[in-house]
């Protein structure tokens, strides 16, 4: 093939794969959906980047890049053949400036990585995705990814100062910068949460995070959801604003224990994860406060991490949940919406009831402070007709999140998975300001095609007073 003839012209053999035994290595992320590229490359420079970028549009193939595959929506997935460009090995840290606080990292750089290499700085890198151990930071760019920790310190986007993007047309330019408050179009803000359609983020300016001097990690139990869930709002209400506070319900709780064993409670209908970080006086009293108002709750527990060890496996215990899964069933599906932290109760009921009536097993771990619910449906994919259960029954849990005001996605992007449910969030008028937006940046619609925006987003033309479509 021409193409791979070329590729393999500029970055040797080894790092151009189109063997189909080599394709399905790459071909879905860890959700459910799968597609092909036509190859795979593994560049190790912005320029080779760059230059595999130019070969696929001379060749008329579009682009998807890739990070370490752990998206849940499908946004790496090919939806149309494609040149998969996997950016892992663009992993080195080029600078940390611990006077100014922000760090130059590959695209490729593991988030945790890079927490570890500023540790001794008692400097860490704020968003926490649970994936952080194998997730790379150009992904956390791509899907403005969240975590545990970004419930007070504000997701990807806010740490963030500037990114060197390689566009459609394989030209490398540099968005955002070091200063404050740069001149210009925020073209920083725009590429982060764009899931690849813009252009491909090569490197990344981060801000730096100072590590607080004292931290409080309580573990709260109680005997419903609703307990739990008014905590959380009278926890927010009161003004407090927890580094983290994570809400796991009781099959989430019994599949942790099975894999971590770190002492949660089995018996409990909900447990509560609460952080409260800052100074040590501040941090005793506020801990005191949502004491306070778990109690009143209704409570059945209240357990303060004695020291760093025991923090450590509460969180261990909650980053694993995912994984703890696979022991329930051979495939998972897992969603993510946003629903206003004081409907929390209601749509989770509403959520039981929708795995209830479909007779699916379910079980929730997410992020309650910021209302960003996870339902995990645990599953085998071999049983007939079982996917197809599986998938309407998360389309209803979307819908409900979005009739209780809501939101489709809190952090794992829209990708292919949610882009026909666009719709429910946006007018048609609004989908197609954001479809002129990318055709800004990629008139030629080589980037990630059939990502994110529904199908005929731009296909419209709109009378503007009216909102309405007036020709096909
Ligand atoms: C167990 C588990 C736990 C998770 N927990 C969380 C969580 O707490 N919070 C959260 O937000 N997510 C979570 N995720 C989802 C996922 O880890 C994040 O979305 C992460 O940001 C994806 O990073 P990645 O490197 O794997 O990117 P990929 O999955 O490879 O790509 C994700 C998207 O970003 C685009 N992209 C990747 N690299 C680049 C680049 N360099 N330039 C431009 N676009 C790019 C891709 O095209 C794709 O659209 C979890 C996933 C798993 C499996």
């Amino acid at each position: 093939m021409a193409l791979v003839d070329d590729l393999r012209s500029t970055l040797g053999s080894d790092r151009v794969h189109s063997h189909p035994l080599e394709l399905l290595v790459y071909d879905k992320d860890a959700g459910v959906t799968r597609g092909e590229a036509v190859a795979v490359v593994l560049p190790e420079t912005t320029q080779e980047v760059a230059a595999c970028v130019r070969i696929a549009a001379s060749h008329g193939v579009p682009v998807v890049a890739r990070g370490a595959g752990t998206g849940l929506a499908g946004g790496s997935v090919p939806a149309e053949p494609a040149l998969l460009v996997v950016l892992t090995r663009l992993n080195e840290i080029w600078e940390i400036d611990e006077y100014a606080r922000t760090a130059w990292v590959g695209a490729g750089v593991l988030n945790l990585d890079l927490s570890r290499a500023t540790e001794h700085l008692g400097l860490h890198y704020a968003p926490d995705p649970s994936s952080q151990a194998a997730c790379t930071v150009g992904g956390n760019v791509g899907t403005n990814a969240g975590g545990p920790h970004c419930l007070a310190e504000g997701t990807t986007v806010a740490h963030i100062l500037g990114v060197e993007f390689v566009t459609s047309d394989g030209d490398v330019v540099m968005l955002g910068s070091k200063a404050p408050d740069p001149p210009g179009l925020d073209l920083r803000g725009v590429v982060v949460g764009s899931e690849g359609t813009l252009g491909i983020v090569t490197k990344v300016l981060v801000k730096l995070t100072e590590n607080p001097p004292a931290v409080r990690t309580l573990l709260l139990t109680f005997d419903s959801i609703q307990a739990a869930a008014a905590t959380v709002s009278g926890v927010i209400a009161a003004g407090i604003v927890p580094a983290a506070l994570e809400m796991m319900d009781q099959p989430m709780v019994v599949a942790v224990e099975g894999f971590i064993g770190a002492g949660l409670p089995v018996e409990a209908a909900a447990v509560l994860l609460a952080e409260l970080v800052g100074l040590e006086e501040g941090v005793v009293a506020e801990a005191s406060v949502v004491e306070r108002i778990a109690n009143e709750a209704g409570a059945t527990s209240v357990r303060v991490a004695a020291d760093d060890a025991e923090r450590a496996v509460l969180w261990k215990a909650r980053k694993n949940a995912f994984g703890a899964v696979a022991q329930a069933a051979p495939d998972y599906y897992l969603h993510d919406t946003v629903v206003p932290r004081t409907k929390l109760a209601e749509v989770m009921t509403e959520i039981y009831e929708i795995g209830r009536r479909n007779n699916i097993q379910m079980l929730n771990v997410f992020h309650a402070g910021d209302g960003n619910l996870h339902p995990l449906v645990a599953y085998d994919a071999r049983e007939p007709g079982m996917s197809e259960k599986v998938r309407a029954a998360a389309e209803e849990m979307v819908r409900v999140s979005v009739a209780a005001g809501g939101s489709l996605t809190g952090e794992h992007g829209v990708g292919l998975e949610k882009r026909e449910l666009m719709g429910l969030v946006f007018e048609p008028i609004d989908l197609d300001a954001q479809a002129r937006l990318r055709e800004a940046f990629d008139p030629h619609g080589r980037m990630n095609p059939g990502k994110v925006l529904p199908t005929g987003a731009r296909c419209f033309d709109f009378d503007l007073a009216g909102k309405k479509e007036v020709s096909p």
